[in-house]
């Protein structure tokens, strides 16, 4: 595999197709694209899925309000590629229960959710990861003993799925390079080129840790920018001649945020995700289990800032915080049990502009769109984590047309087979999902060194990569130390990240790499050093850079912390003393 840098290096050879973004979308076209045979290369300011795509709700799912508007299609395709997610990564996408508590006074009637729950199977084709199931009050307390009993009529339980969202975006992206792709992190798109008529030929672009720059051709150009989309659609337009008036079109997004906190285990505990409705705003959201953590969101706030500088504010915690206490009273979230937030933009489409004079729709769907401009520009605008590889089709089938009528394309493409062909971590992946049969061949291959909790911990990461992290332990030993102390997180997975993942900074290795910034209630703070020193081994790093990545790594941890210096909003005082069941908000996760 090679580094980031020898991508940097790569980097500069004419391409069929250049996509500016590393989240989910651009990761997913990048891999569509290279299997189909053509030339290309993904440029991402950032670590890849840096952006949205590491801030989601990790859940890979059908999106059931659809089914109250009769949305029979949407679900459909969402259940769909579900199931073709649990197909080729196996290892990242896991079926988990949702229970949903109906008490009295609730809109919803346990009847009518459970004949919702009927069509939603059905859409499926009957192939929800387990069958639905209608529970007793008394059952509903076996399953989940922290949840509020007062005034519970029933829950009916239901199987989605969860996922590592860094990692299914990381996985997609390496299987690009697999292909031939060229997968560039830290490298921004600084400029969009034109030639004399006004159509897209290439990019300038920037890396963004050296500050070197080169210019890359490109037949096509397409935006996976998320958040950003809007501002890579400015810099794709025709400068204006002397004189002419710059054209501004309508925003393609109206970005909103949403906020996720993270608690110990036994401060919330949960065994499944549990649907809840915010007593202020009749909002879904979830609990949801995270091993030995639970993450609570979303938040749904409009948000019009700098998309690098999102992060949660006091108001967003103190809303999840109210929430819980609804549900869960005896199990008080407090500041103090905060292990770390995370804050995310949801790239929702604003409605198409009518002018029509910049933007020419080629596509639109409820969920996205993919809108080409004049100069050429694909912009993929919108939809979810889940629909990936479904919009990653439809955009390089766009491409494909439009490089087939300029001439730019004479010879046959492949069948790209992105449904078929499994994630790296899921090649020679037991059949029967066997995780622990997994766990158990990497700890054969680590030796004594690998404990259990690490072999099962590299098995969920990586699937049947896990054994090349292992591999390593067997050939030098000291890369069997823990990062934390006590946690089953290893040097090797530093090595691995930098050797086989394209990490190239601390911040890299310990946000979406190892996730300890999610998971350690240290933030990883504690392994920062010794991350920092061997990738300086690693990288040949002098000090100074050294020194430089670890407090940007504190910088970050600093980041998602803010939400404590703001002053309290009372928020949560004032939730406190209203019923359940006010629930009839909108629900932008599709629960
Ligand atoms: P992003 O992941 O944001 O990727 C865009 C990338 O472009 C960024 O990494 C950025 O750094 C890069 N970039 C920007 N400008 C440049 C430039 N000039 N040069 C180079 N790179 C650039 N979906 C689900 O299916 N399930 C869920 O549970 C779910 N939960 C969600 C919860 C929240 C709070 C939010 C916000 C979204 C959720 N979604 C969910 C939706 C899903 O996460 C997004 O639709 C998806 O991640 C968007 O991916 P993307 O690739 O379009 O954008």
């Amino acid at each position: 595999m090679p580094t980031r840098q020898e991508m940097w290096d790569r980097l500069g050879s004419d391409v069929d197709v250049l996509i500016i973004g590393g989240g989910i979308n651009g990761a997913g076209i990048a891999r569509d694209a290279a299997k189909r045979g053509l030339r290309t290369a993904l440029v991402e300011m950032g670590d890849l899925a840096s952006g949205t795509s590491s801030r989601s709700s990790k859940l890979v799912h059908g999106g059931l309000r659809y089914l109250e508007q009769f949305e029979f299609s949407l679900v459909f395709e969402a259940v769909s590629e579900r199931r073709i997610l649990m197909d080729i990564a196996p290892h990242l996408v896991n079926p988990l229960g949702f229970l949903f508590p109906v008490y009295k006074g609730d809109r919803r009637l346990l009847s009518t959710i459970s004949a919702g729950m009927v069509v939603y199977e059905g859409l499926s084709l009957f192939r929800s990861p387990k069958r639905y199931r209608r529970l007793k009050p008394k059952h509903v307390a076996e399953e989940e003993p922290a949840l509020t009993r007062e005034g519970l009529k029933g829950a009916p339980l239901y199987y989605d799925c969860s996922t590592d969202d860094a990692r299914l975006t990381l996985e997609t992206a390496l299987s690009a390079t697999e292909v031939g792709a060229v997968i560039a992190p830290w490298v921004k798109a600084i400029r969009l080129r034109h030639d004399e008529h006004g159509t897209l030929v290439g990019a300038t672009v920037e890396d963004v840790l050296t500050g070197a720059t080169k210019d890359i051709a490109a037949s096509v150009i397409i935006n996976a920018t998320g958040p950003w989309t809007d501002s890579t659609v400015a810099m794709a337009s025709v400068p204006p001649a002397d004189g002419e008036e710059a054209k501004t079109s309508a925003p393609v997004l109206r970005p909103t945020k949403g906020v996720h906190i993270v608690v110990p285990k036994d401060v919330l505990p949960v065994n499944h995700a549990v649907v809840c409705f915010h007593p202020d705003d009749g909002r879904v959201l979830f609990a949801l289990p995270w091993s030995d953590a639970t993450y609570v969101g979303t938040t749904d706030t409009d948000f019009d800032g700098d998309p690098s500088e999102v992060r949660a504010d006091r108001a967003d915690v103190e809303y999840l915080q109210a929430a819980m206490a609804k549900y869960f009273p005896e199990h008080p979230v407090t500041d103090d049990d905060i292990i770390c937030t995370w804050a995310g933009l949801r790239p929702l489409v604003s409605p198409p502009s009518k002018d029509g004079e910049e933007m020419d729709e080629s596509s639109v769907s409820r969920e996205h769109r993919i809108i080409v401009s004049k100069s050429g520009l694909i912009t993929i605008a919108g939809g979810k984590l889940t629909t990936y590889r479904l919009m990653s089709k439809e955009v390089v089938d766009t491409a494909s047309k439009m490089l087939r009528l300029r001439g730019q394309l004479r010879r046959r493409l492949n069948p790209a087979r992105t449904e078929e062909d499994p994630l790296p971590g899921a090649v020679s992946w037991p059949e029967d999902d066997d995780h622990e049969v997994v766990a158990r061949q990497i700890k054969d291959i680590g030796g004594d060194q690998v404990s259990l909790a690490t072999a099962r911990l590299l098995a969920d990461t990586y699937g049947m990569k896990g054994a090349d992290v292992a591999r390593r332990v067997r050939q030098d030993k000291r890369l069997a130390d823990p990062l934390v102390p006590g946690r089953p997180e290893i040097l090797a997975q530093v090595d691995h990240a930098v050797q086989d993942e394209l990490a190239s900074t601390v911040t890299d290795v310990l946000k979406n790499r190892t996730a300890l910034f999610y998971r350690d209630p240290h933030q990883g703070l504690a392994a920062a050093p010794a991350v920092a020193d061997r990738m300086a081994d690693l990288l040949r790093w002098d000090e100074a850079t050294r020194i430089r990545m670890e407090q940007d790594y504190r910088a970050e941890v600093d980041l998602s912390r803010r939400w404590r210096l703001d002053p309290p909003t009372g928020v949560a005082d004032d939730a406190a003393g209203e019923e359940i069941g006010s629930d009839g908000g909108e629900d932008p996760e599709g629960a």
